[in-house]
């Protein structure tokens, strides 16, 4: 079977090959597929968000596509910069370090540092199936960035149990805890249960 990954992203294309080859499923990302386009992230959740990138490219392509919608929950933001996570400063040009910097600004002097990173699988099917999952992974803000590995905030969020960022781990150590490894390995058994029953 084919799958179309509704994403050009090469990081993202390497972890969902590895999590599914197992399965024996082709992952396509959305260009070869011909889907030159950016699905605008209209949806007020994850998961909406996630179900909007893989339906756009099901209705493209008339396959089955798979889309994933992540980001950071801070608690004492009232949740930001969640769906939010990949734009959180407004600003296209702007880097990871100057979203992680905003959210060190806004969290200044504040003590309750809980946060969460989350991530949403959505796989939808030309017959209007479609597999949801969803991975958490529980932490806290630290008071400055430490670490040199991962992307995005993971130089100051610190996961329930370590003693070091996130960007202070190796990928394998990263991936056993993280939203993402969580979430993938949800969406590796439902489609596993899936195409068995569909056989
Ligand atoms: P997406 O590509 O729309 O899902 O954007 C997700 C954004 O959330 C990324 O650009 C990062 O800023 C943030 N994010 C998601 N997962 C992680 C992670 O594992 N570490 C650090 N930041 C993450």
């Amino acid at each position: 079977m084919k799958l179309i990954l509704a994403s050009n992203n090469a990081h993202k294309l390497r972890e969902f090959r590895e999590i599914l080859s197992p399965l024996g499923i082709e992952i396509i990302p959305q260009s070869e597929a011909g889907c030159h386009f950016e699905v605008d992230e209209t949806g007020t959740t994850f998961e909406e968000n996630a179900y909007l990138k893989a339906a756009a490219v099901t209705t493209a392509t008339g396959l089955p596509a798979v889309a994933d919608d992540s980001g950071l929950v801070v608690d004492a933001l009232n949740g930001e910069p969640g769906i939010y996570s990949a734009r959180y400063t407004g600003n296209h040009a702007d880097t990871d370090a100057d979203r992680t910097a905003l959210v060190l600004k806004k969290m200044v002097g504040v003590e309750q540092r809980s946060a969460r990173f989350v991530s949403c699988i959505n796989c939808t099917f030309p017959n209007g199936d479609r597999i949801d999952t969803r991975g958490e992974c529980e932490g806290h803000i630290q008071q400055e960035a430490t670490g040199q590995n991962g992307f995005g905030y993971d130089p100051i969020f610190r996961p329930v149990g370590y003693a070091c960022s996130t960007a202070e781990m190796t990928p394998d150590e990263k991936n056993a805890i993280s939203h993402r490894g969580k979430s993938l390995r949800e969406f590796y058994e439902k489609l596993k249960e899936y195409l068995n029953a569909h056989k």
